[in-house]
């Protein structure tokens, strides 16, 4: 069983329900739904197929929402999309058109007035590139100096220049009031600057009673200066790569990598590595070699979890990918280093018994630890510990279960409130046995809290 976690952006090509159930039987841990693409009816339906997928599975897959944020994107094309030839011209407008060969529009119209003769603008992550050479009041006019097929809705970047597009707006709003009443387990910002940004979503969410984790991204300079407030404020973090690699030099990516999921991992909060892990499985069945050793590189750096966009929207082979993906990291997980030095840890009471509980497991070699959780916040302290065994979360609330879907290492079961330490051991027990094959003389270490409600305070070693 792999340890890594997986999300996977649904689209088009992975609306079917035997490609969920395909899917997540191949190793997807959580679904994401991307504003910046989805529409509402779509949206909709998949959540049916959703809830019908995790019925036959009997899985936990979590639904992660990701806003469009300020993000500044081109608009739709007559024909889907057009081609950018290289030394000819083409025109971004103001008014918004269905966009052919000669003009397109924009999301924010308004933004066109910041950027100014002279500028390069960035399509697609950077793919395409062109150069203002006129600015009139309603228009952009651009040379094509790299060219490309841009299809509807691709990102737009101006490097240097600010935009002037407020954080959350009333499509954000809006975006994120339909998450918050259609089960949202994760909220992704995009576009996120400082702490500020976060607390305000966080509001918001509290203002509507819902107790969504928020997925800070990071994607440009300024949250990487404001790295360790984001995190401290956020319950995890994603190194969005594709925004990320346009707005900083491509070359410096692997070290924000490492130095982001080393903050999160620091602060005990999700990493998540983002964008293009297999992208060339869009079209292929297999990875190129280079996107092996990326994703297993991701969990060698210590990310949680890894996310599928492109791959898992439009690409031609949605389950394939999965599975491949599962196979890189289980591997790269057997080359983890599992000898956690609890130094750095605040000496409290949950670090107290979630260190005692890896270290024992890693001393015993013990094939499973089951974590009884109503929060799941031991669950999660552990998981951070990263203890050479798997963690089976017995919880009480399919919520706190599906919230589990992107902590490494950790799978979630729904089980009984107990009322007794006997009741939880005699069925973490069963559970374990149940969960994966035990032999005689291996170790389970099950952890709990006894009376009901207090914090976990107990652990037991017990041998097959
Ligand atoms: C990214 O930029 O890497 C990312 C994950 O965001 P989006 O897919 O919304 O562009």
């Amino acid at each position: 069983m792999k340890k890594t976690k997986i999300i996977c952006s649904l689209g088009p090509s992975s609306y079917d329900e035997d490609v969920i159930t395909n899917m997540v039987n191949n190793g997807m841990d959580t679904a994401r739904i991307n504003f910046s693409h989805a529409n509402k009816d779509e949206v909709l339906k998949v959540i049916t197929t959703l809830k019908n997928v995790r019925e036959k599975t009997k899985k936990n897959v979590a639904l992660l929402y990701d806003t469009k944020g300020p993000e500044f994107r081109c608009g739709d094309f007559k024909d889907g999309g057009i081609n950018l030839i290289p030394g000819k011209l083409v025109d971004i407008v103001k008014e918004m058109v269905l966009g052919d060969s000669a003009r397109f529009s924009v999301n924010h119209p308004d933004c066109l007035n910041y950027i100014n003769k002279g500028d390069t603008i960035l399509l697609e992550n950077g793919l395409m590139k062109l150069e203002v050479i006129e600015k009139s009041d309603d228009k952009l006019t651009c040379k094509i100096i790299d060219g490309g097929f841009l299809g509807n809705k691709k990102s737009i970047n101006v490097p240097g220049v600010n935009l002037n597009i407020p954080f959350i707006n009333e499509a954000d709003k809006e975006d994120i009031l339909f998450a918050i009443d259609h089960e949202a387990d994760f909220l992704a910002l995009s576009f996120v600057s400082d702490a500020e940004d976060v607390e305000r979503v966080r509001e918001l969410l509290k203002e509507h009673n819902s107790d969504a984790l928020i997925i800070s991204k990071i994607e440009n300079k300024t949250a990487i200066n404001n790295l360790k407030e984001i995190i401290e404020i956020s319950d995890g973090v994603m190194v969005a790569r594709g925004d990320l690699g346009v707005e900083v030099a491509m070359e410096e990516l692997p070290f924000y990598q490492k130095e982001i999921i080393d903050e999160a991992r620091r602060q005990g909060k999700i990493a998540i590595v983002a964008t293009e892990m297999l992208e060339s499985m869009k079209n292929s069945i297999r990875p190129t070699r280079a996107e092996i050793i990326d994703v297993s590189n991701a969990v060698l750096n210590g990310a949680d979890a890894v996310m599928l966009s492109g791959e898992t929207t439009v690409g031609k082979y949605p389950a394939l990918t999965v599975k491949c993906m599962s196979n890189i990291c289980k591997t790269a997980e057997k080359h983890l280093s599992y000898n956690v030095d609890f130094k750095h840890l605040k000496k409290d009471f949950k670090n107290a018994i979630s260190s005692s509980v890896v270290e024992t497991s890693n001393i015993l070699n013990a094939k499973l630890i089951v974590a009884a959780t109503i929060s799941g916040n031991t669950a999660k302290a552990i998981s951070n510990l990263r203890s050479g065994a798997l963690v089976l979360a017995t919880c009480t609330s399919y919520k706190t279960a599906r919230r589990l879907a992107l902590n490494f290492g950790v799978y979630p079961k729904v089980t009984n409130v107990y009322d007794t330490t006997d009741e939880i051991v005699d069925d973490a027990i069963k559970n374990a046995k149940e969960f994966m094959d035990l032999k005689e003389n291996d170790y389970v270490i099950i952890t709990g809290a006894f009376p009901k409600n207090s914090p976990t305070n107990f652990m037991k070693i017990e041998k097959i």
